[in-house]
């Protein structure tokens, strides 16, 4: 099984990103896009879901969602040591695949904590959005629509900068 056709997308599409490697704003999103709109993709939850648990058994377990216009769609997770590779069906029934390595930050005890680095910036991101391609929030230039989630990330940065501070760094 032969998957990974592209190294950082699941393959060109008509969502293709514009501004070359690192840009990552796609052509049909304006900088009002909001984040509910998109599909995400988040680690705590995979991690919650038990999906990020070694296969048995050789079966891919998948995450579904339903589209805009009811069309279910699925994305399955191969967890690795050092990322995830994902895998779907594209729109000619092949098996398409993307691998998203983890990076780590130090955390104040001493230990790490994982994170995706977004295929776009490499950033470390908690959450990647999108069908076609997945990227962090700044990659996309989302929005969040509710001022709670915002500030919850307004907090989890302001954690991250402390434990920056305290740690040994990298
Ligand atoms: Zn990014």
């Amino acid at each position: 099984m032969h998957l990974l056709q592209h190294p950082k997308d699941f393959g060109k599409t008509r969502m293709a990103t514009v501004g070359g490697i690192g840009s990552g704003r796609s052509l049909h999103l304006g900088a009002a896009g909001k984040v509910e709109h998109w599909r995400a993709i988040d680690l705590a939850n995979l991690r919650r879901m038990g999906l990020l648990k070694p296969i048995v058994g050789g079966r891919i377990r998948a995450i579904r969602w339903k589209n805009a216009n009811g069309r279910l769609h699925e994305l399955g997770i191969i967890p690795a040591a050092d990322g995830i590779r994902f895998v779907k069906r594209n729109d000619e029934g092949k098996l398409v695949g993307v691998f998203v390595a983890y990076t780590y930050t130090p955390t104040m005890f001493g230990g790490y904590r994982n994170w995706f680095a977004c295929p776009g910036c490499r950033r470390p991101a908690r959450i990647l959005y999108g069908v076609n391609s997945l990227r962090c929030r700044q990659c996309r230039g989302l929005k969040y629509a509710s001022q709670s989630e915002a500030s919850h990330w307004r907090a989890q940065r302001k954690a991250l900068g402390i434990r920056r501070r305290v740690g040994a760094g990298r």
